[in-house]
C-alpha cells in the first residue's frame, strides 16, 4: 500500500505498528462514530449563536485604546453564554492563560476570612500559589488577602467524598466551592458535566448560597453539556485548550450566572469598568474562527486520545480511559512505570508534531511544577495543548498525559512515532 510505504520510507515506522495502529482503528469505529456525533451537536449549537447573533466581518473589526463599543467582543460574550448554557460570559484575549482565568474567578466573589473549598481534592498544580497552598507569605495569594482554604480529599475511587463535603457544609460557613472537572495530572476519572451536575445539586441542598465554581479546562465541547448548563454559578477555562480551536492566539472565558461574570469582569480589568473596556487589537476574527472550528477539533483530539489508548493498551500498558470508554476531557493518560518509557514516548510524540518536531524535548524544572516535567509540544501557538502535546511529571508510577491533534491525521503519526520508540527499548 501507497500510503503505508510512505510512512515507513520517510518516517521509519516499522510493519508491526502499522498493523498494530490499523487494527486499533479498527476497534475504534463506534467510539470515533459516537465522537462524530457529539461533534455535530456543538456545531449545531455553535451555529445557532452565531446565526442568533448575526455574526458578520464587523465583528471582526479591531479597537484599540479603551476599546469602547466593540460590539465583536460584546458579541462574542452573548454567543458564548447559550452555547454553555449560561446567562452570561466573558471571553478575553485579556486572560493569559487558564491559570489566570480561573484565579480571576476566584478572586472575584472571595473577600477577606471567606472560606473556600475544594471539594475534588488537590487543585491543578499552578493553582496552588494562587490559592495559598504553596508561596510565600506577602505575595497577594488569596490566603495573604485572608481567604481560609479548605481541601476534601477524594475517596480511593477518585470520587468526590460526599460524606466530608456534607460534614463540612453543614459546619462551616462555605462561600465558595471549586470543582476540577479534568484529571489533570492525576489518575482518577474525570467527572462528566452530569457528575458535576449531581455534586453541585448536592452543594446547593445542603448550602445554596455557596458558589460553586468549575476548572473546566480540557473539557469543553468533550459532551453536548457544559457543567454551567447543569447549575455551575461559573466554570472558567483557557483558549488555548478546547474551545480557541486552535486558532485562538491566547485568552481564556468565564461562563455563569450574570451577577457572578459582572464581578469576574471588574476582576480582570477594574471595578466600575467592568466588560466596557478592554481593546480586541483584531484578535476578534481569530477568536470566533476557533469557536466555529472548535467542536471539530475537539473531536479530532478525542479520536486521537481513543487510538492512543487502544494501541498502548495493546503494547501492555496501563491506560485511562480506555479505548472506547466515554470521555469527558480530552486528556489520554498511559502509565509507564519507567522513567526511560515516558520520555521515550514524549520524545515520539513531539516527532509528530507539525513545529519544532526535530526538537529533543528533556525534563525540566518548570515554574509552578513540584517535579521535573517533561514536555513534547510542537504547536502553532506556545503551549496550546488542544494541538498534539504530551506531559509527564518525572516521577514514579510515570505517567504520561497526551492531549490535543487538531488533527486527527497529525496525530496519528505522533502515535506512530511513539509506538515505535518503545518497541525500540
Ligand atoms: C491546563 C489546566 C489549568 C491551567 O491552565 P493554564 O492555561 O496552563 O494556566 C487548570 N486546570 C486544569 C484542569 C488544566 O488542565
Amino acid at each position: 500500500m501507497k500510503k503505508q510505504k510512505f510512512i515507513r520510507e520517510n518516517f521509519g515506522i516499522s510493519d508491526g505498528v502499522l498493523n498494530l495502529v490499523d487494527l486499533s482503528e479498527k476497534k475504534l469505529l463506534v467510539q470515533f462514530k459516537r465522537v462524530e456525533e457529539i461533534a455535530e451537536i456543538n456545531q449545531l449549537r455553535v451555529m445557532k449563536a452565531f446565526s442568533d447573533n448575526r455574526g458578520s466581518a464587523s465583528h471582526f473589526a479591531a479597537t484599540t485604546g479603551y476599546g469602547y463599543d466593540d460590539i465583536g467582543r460584546d458579541m462574542l460574550d452573548k454567543g458564548y453564554a447559550p452555547i454553555f448554557g449560561a446567562e452570561d460570559a466573558r471571553v478575553r484575549h485579556n486572560f493569559i492563560s487558564g491559570t489566570h482565568t480561573i484565579s480571576r474567578a476566584l478572586y472575584a466573589v472571595l473577600r477577606p476570612s471567606d472560606i473556600l473549598v475544594s471539594i475534588t481534592g488537590k487543585p491543578y498544580d499552578t493553582l496552588e500559589e494562587v490559592i495559598g497552598i504553596s508561596g510565600e507569605d506577602g505575595n497577594g495569594s488569596l490566603k495573604d488577602f485572608g481567604v481560609r482554604y479548605m481541601e476534601i480529599p477524594l475517596k480511593s475511587n477518585g470520587s468526590p467524598n460526599l460524606e466530608e463535603i456534607k460534614f463540612t457544609l453543614t459546619h462551616t460557613n462555605v462561600k465558595a466551592v471549586t470543582i476540577q472537572r479534568s484529571k489533570g495530572y492525576g489518575w482518577r476519572p474525570t467527572y462528566s458535566a452530569k457528575e458535576i451536575g449531581e455534586l453541585i445539586e448536592f452543594v446547593k441542598e445542603l448550602s445554596p448560597e455557596t458558589i460553586c465554581i468549575v476548572d473546566n479546562c480540557y473539557g469543553e465541547f468533550v459532551e453536548t453539556e457544559e457543567p454551567t448548563a447543569y447549575g455551575a454559578d461559573l466554570a472558567a477555562g483557557s483558549l488555548i485548550k478546547n474551545p480557541g480551536g486552535g486558532l485562538a492566539p491566547t485568552g481564556g472565558y468565564i461562563a455563569g450566572k450574570k451577577k457572578y461574570i459582572e464581578l469576574c469582569a471588574y476582576r480582570l480589568t477594574s471595578v466600575g469598568i467592568g466588560k466596557e473596556c478592554g481593546a480586541s487589537l483584531g484578535f476578534n476574527r481569530q477568536m470566533y474562527q476557533g469557536l466555529f472550528l472548535a467542536p471539530h477539533v475537539v473531536a479530532q483530539a478525542i479520536k486521537s486520545a481513543a487510538l492512543c489508548a487502544e494501541v498502548f493498551e495493546n503494547l501492555g500498558f496501563e491506560v485511562s480511559p480506555e479505548p472506547n470508554a466515554i470521555r469527558h476531557d480530552i486528556i489520554q493518560s498511559v502509565k509507564f512505570g519507567d522513567p526511560e518509557k515516558v520520555i521515550a514516548f514524549c520524545r515520539g510524540i513531539q516527532k509528530g508534531a507539525p513545529v519544532d518536531s526535530f526538537v529533543m524535548p528533556e525534563p525540566w524544572d518548570m515554574p509552578g511544577y513540584q517535579d521535573q516535567v517533561i514536555m513534547a509540544a510542537g504547536a502553532f501557538v506556545q503551549g496550546a495543548s488542544i494541538e498534539l502535546s504530551a506531559d509527564a511529571p518525572i516521577k514514579p508510577p510515570y505517567i504520561a498525559y497526551m492531549q490535543g491533534g487538531l488533527t486527527y491525521e497529525s496525530a496519528k503519526l505522533g502515535i506512530m512515532m511513539a509506538a515505535e520508540n518503545i518497541m525500540k527499548l
